[in-house]
């Protein structure tokens, strides 16, 4: 397929002031990160809570502003747009968050907090949009009378296919989805995954798919992005994440994932104690108080990304054989 988001170079960063106001130190939420993604595939940013993949998410959407970088869509740098212009693109690029729970109003009938989004783009028939949002309920297995219901009378795994019907009625090409099955018990996951998966066939859509969980990223993603403490260590195809892992990070993040079916013989990393603050991360390779491979360079120097293939790329030392 064709790029639809190319992101580049984007970073996050701010201050940490103490109560007088006096700067104490900067996290570096996002430390210049660039990936792709092509239409109609599932790009999976995957990673320990605080790494940086929701607010890489929440900056595509504006929701939080980057300090510098680009994301191309369609056509605009995302990051240049203003509200207006945000708007336009808004039709093409939709999100679905952990929780349905807090993200609908719990005082609207749900068949309205689809309904809205046809207003704010100017559906102006009653008739026309009424008919839009019944089509799109029935589509995810509701039946009409279901507009008229409240989000309390819904299960989760239905308030989120309620979250998936807003999300689409606009005919979006890109959705972020921010741990969608997070909050959901297992069998309901399966479900929610497979309808996310039926729906990208027949509409041709995009996800950004943010998840800390692999065994999960592993059953929806094409292309699959690694991140530790706002940098993405590693970027390959789902096949090659999992069959040959080459970051040290990836490789113990998978060896506590359980394996069926699988040569045994992948390298088993354990990686101990815990992800240090983002307030003045390590210098060098962020990865090095927890990585059983750190050398001498690893503390001096942040590794560059190293591209290994066409979609392949690692950001250590041990890669870079110059
Ligand atoms: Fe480990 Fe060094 Fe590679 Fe970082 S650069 S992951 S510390 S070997
Ligand atoms: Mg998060």
């Amino acid at each position: 397929g064709q790029p639809l988001l190319e992101v580049r170079n984007l970073k996050k960063h701010y201050a940490v002031r103490n109560s007088l106001g006096k700067t104490t130190g900067y996290v570096r939420a996002i430390n210049d990160i660039s990936f792709t993604i092509y239409e109609g595939e599932t790009y999976g940013l995957v990673g320990e809570s605080g790494c940086g993949k929701s607010t890489t998410g929440r900056t595509l959407l504006r929701l939080v502003e980057p300090t510098s970088g680009e994301a191309q869509f369609n056509g605009n740098n995302i990051f240049d747009l203003n509200r207006k212009e945000l708007r336009g693109i808004r039709k093409d690029l939709q999100m679905i968050f952990q929780d349905p729970h807090t993200s609908l109003d719990p005082k609207r009938k749900v068949g309205y907090s689809i309904e809205e989004s046809l207003i704010i783009n100017g559906v102006k028939s009653k008739e026309e949009r009424k008919r839009l949002v019944t089509e799109m309920l029935v589509k995810l297995g509701f039946n009409e009378n279901d507009y008229n219901r409240f989000p309390h009378e819904f299960s989760g795994g239905q308030r989120q296919r309620i979250g998936i019907a807003r999300s689409l009625i606009l005919n979006p090409k890109l959705i972020i989805c921010d741990e969608p099955v997070s909050a959901l018990d297992v069998s309901i996951q399966a479900q929610i995954i497979n309808l996310l998966k039926d729906l990208q066939k027949q509409l041709t859509l995009s996800y950004l798919f943010i998840s800390h969980d692999l065994s999960v990223v592993r059953h929806i993603a094409d292309r699959i992005g690694v991140m530790y403490l706002g940098n993405l260590v590693e970027q390959g195809t789902t096949e090659e994440i999992f069959s040959n892992p080459l970051h040290p990070y990836t490789k113990g993040l998978l060896s506590a994932v359980p394996v069926i079916n699988e040569s045994s013989e992948r390298e088993k990393i354990e990686i101990t104690g815990e992800i240090p603050s983002p307030i003045n991360p390590p210098s060098g390779c962020v990865f090095r108080t927890r990585c059983p491979f750190a050398f001498e360079r690893c503390s001096q120097e942040s590794p560059a990304e190293i591209h290994v293939g066409e979609h392949r790329s690692v950001k250590c030392h041990l890669y870079d054989h110059k």
